[in-house]
């Protein structure tokens, strides 16, 4: 009989491709995983072998032939061909998109790699560590206990609570099994003292992997890992996909943390594959957190993951003081109230540093004409343009930008006022009041350059007074130990926001933001500028702490269907006109329906357009996973096998963090 090979090929298309057995061929090689070259449409293509069938659904005399098989022995272990496989079908993604990808480039071109890794020595300098409290300690010791299965942990501790020491005293065990250990961060290239206070702490190798590496370096990593070089690798969401030769332990930290999904095209969760992957590995998985998200919460609940508490700060450090400002009441100038200037004026006075933290970058959020009442909107998107200084408008939905209008667009008039307030505008009126005082700025734009966020950080390290201001990039795991006041400037934002997950992530935030003051000796101070004092979930949050709020929210979301006791996916679709993109939706929702499963939409995303196309969507839910997961399998073969007679741009997020 005539062997058909099925080939997961780098192209949107969730299927495999049909293709006979190449001329000359070792049949030994015909393993799962091997790359092959073949030709696709005009092009050639690499690809990976993932079966090899006795029958094809295609007649042969229309099947191409293999062009070359690459590899001796497949170059992805086993566990990450089934990961990627087990992601194709959950996400409803491409599984070779999805494979080719974790792979580095040379490889995914048909290269072969001739990486000789260099060991960086690491210099262990930390000798005198802490002894630690018993329940750092048992948390250490249960988890070791239980290293050579599955099981997943929760690792629920206040900001100093010491945290990453537990992660530390496990991983020395680990790898001094012969084991390698996998640590996945929100977001890496902010914070650079995770990795110094890894290095210091073992002489074993350890390895980055983020995108803000160099293609090089990050093949360097990946080498490092498979071979077995690397003991550790800390990495952002797509090291869920490195290869290792002997995994033997996965952290998560700052788990609830959203920059693990990815919002664009593989719209996964590096948290959620993590735990998948631990599964698969028969490994056991650590997830760290000041402020669990709700989903692993109800899974604690649900005795699907063990949960491991550190109800204290570690050492002598206590937990910071929270203040409400009421807004209502207080005179305020530029945003600042005079409250919270007395007291970052007492604060620098007594020699420390204060962080004030307001989530929006640039000058103002609008640029308005007083006149007529016009504002900059972006061309492209439905969305204003942000004022940044000296003299541009920004979108912060495409990027675009544009130099600052002289006059008013609508009526030619020349009064435009800056209205709103942003960080450069706060570090302006700072400047006003502190006249002689370092005021670092650290958001998007101002660490945007290399080394930039590096000379930030030494200042702030020296300990000199100074007020550090920021957007949420402040609030990832840094330990800032001359900290003492931390001051929220809208501590509003999220209250009524109508995404169904913003009071979740206020309060992360607000606890994480509040979380860097007072770390060490000295006791720390958080004010929160608010309008709503009173508001009963804020008010619960902070005299109660974060485990009775998540409780409140817990109810709330049983009560009105939400996830995590539902399951959502969003089926999205953007085209030139906002028609075509709802007509598509209405065609999805008149045809396919199941009784397990609702429909709501189609409506405009909260971004009705961006960079030119108008966006709709489907929310679709569901009590039970599986149910929804067929549901949508259904919809995406029949959208993929039909021709469409729909221009539009379609995708779908499973388990979606933003749902508007
Ligand atoms: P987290 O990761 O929970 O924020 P860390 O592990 O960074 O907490 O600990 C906060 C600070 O407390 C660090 O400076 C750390 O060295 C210190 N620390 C941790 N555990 C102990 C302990 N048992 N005794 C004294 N200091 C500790
Ligand atoms: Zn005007
Ligand atoms: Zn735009």
């Amino acid at each position: 009989v005539t062997k058909i090979l099925r080939i997961a090929l780098p192209v949107p298309l969730r299927r495999l491709f049909d293709y006979l057995l190449p001329e000359v061929f070792d049949s030994a090689r015909l393993i799962r995983g091997v790359r092959v070259r073949v030709p696709f449409q005009s092009r050639q293509l690499v690809g990976l072998l993932m079966e090899v069938a006795d029958t094809s659904s295609i007649p042969l005399s229309k099947l191409k032939t293999v062009i070359e098989v690459l590899d001796e022995t497949p170059l992805l272990p086993d566990d990450i061909m089934q990961l990627g496989t087990w992601a194709a079908e959950y996400y409803h993604y491409s599984a070779g998109e999805i494979l080719l990808s974790a792979m580095p480039k040379a490889l995914r071109q048909g290269k072969i790699l001739d990486d000789q890794v260099i060991i960086l020595a690491n210099k262990k300098t930390e000798e005198n560590l802490p002894i630690l409290n018993p329940a750092q300690e048992q948390a250490v010791a249960h988890i070791i206990q239980h290293q050579t299965n599955f099981s997943s942990f929760l690792l629920d501790g206040v900001t100093g609570s010491g945290k990453t020491e537990v992660y530390l005293r496990i991983i020395d065990n680990i790898i001094k099994n012969n084991k390698q250990v996998l640590v996945m961060v929100p977001e890496i290239s902010l914070t650079p003292q995770t990795i110094k206070r890894f290095r210091a702490r073992f002489s074993e190798p350890i390895f980055a992997f983020h995108s803000s590496m160099t293609e090089k370096n990050r093949q360097h990593s990946w080498v490092a890992a498979a071979s077995g070089t690397a003991a550790i690798i800390i990495g952002t969401r797509s090291a869920v996909f490195m290869p290792f030769k002997q995994l033997g332990l996965i952290i998560v930290d700052e788990e609830h943390d959203t920059s693990f999904k990815q919002q664009d095209r593989f719209r996964y969760h590096g948290r959620d594959l993590a735990v998948m992957r631990a599964h698969l590995n028969h490994i056991p998985i650590l997830l760290g957190s000041a402020t669990p998200s709700l989903e692993s919460l109800l899974n604690v609940e649900r005795k699907r993951y063990q949960y491991l508490s550190l109800p204290t700060r570690a050492g002598n450090a206590l937990l910071p003081n929270f203040n409400l400002i009421d807004m209502r009441k207080t005179p305020a100038e530029a945003g600042l109230s005079l409250s919270l200037l007395a007291s970052i004026r007492e604060h620098i006075d007594a020699g420390n540093q204060v962080i004030l933290f307001l989530n929006r970058r640039g000058f103002a959020p609008v640029l308005y004409c007083i006149h007529c009442a016009w504002m900059a909107t972006c061309k492209r998107c439905a969305a204003r343009m942000v004022y940044h200084q000296p003299h541009h408008l920004k979108c912060h939905h495409c990027d675009a930008h544009r130099s600052l209008p002289t006059s008013c667009e609508s009526c030619n008039g020349s009064n435009l006022r800056a209205l709103g307030l942003g960080t450069q505008r706060l570090e302006n009126s700072l400047k006003e009041h502190f006249p002689s005082l370092s005021i670092l700025r650290i958001d998007r734009d101002s660490t945007s350059k290399k080394n930039e966020m590096q000379k930030i950080f030494e200042q702030i390290h020296s300990g000199k007074p100074a007020i550090l201001l920021g957007t949420q990039m402040l609030a990832k795991g840094h330990h800032f130990p001359h900290v003492t006041l931390v001051g929220m400037i809208d501590g509003d934002g999220g209250l009524f926001s109508a995404d169904f997950r913003a009071i979740e992530q206020m309060g992360q935030l607000l606890l994480q933001v509040g979380g860097r003051a007072g770390r060490a000796e000295k006791p720390g101070t958080v004010m929160i500028q608010t309008h709503h004092p009173d508001h009963p979930l804020l008010q619960i949050l902070l005299k109660e702490g974060y485990q009775a709020f998540a409780r409140l929210l817990l109810i709330e979301r049983e009560k009105f269907f939400l996830p995590p006791y539902v399951h959502f996916a969003i089926f999205r679709a953007e085209a030139r006109s906002e028609k075509r993109a709802n007509d598509f939706l209405e065609m999805i929702k008149a045809n396919f329906t199941q009784n397990a499963v609702t429909i709501l939409g189609p409506s405009a995303a909260l971004l009705a357009k961006r960079k030119g196309l108008y966006c709709h969507q489907l929310l679709i839910k569901a009590e039970k996973r599986l149910q929804l997961q067929q549901f949508l399998k259904t919809i995406v073969q029949h959208i993929e096998t039909k021709p469409l007679k729909f221009s539009v741009k379609w995708s779908l997020d499973i388990d979606p963090v933003v749902v508007l």
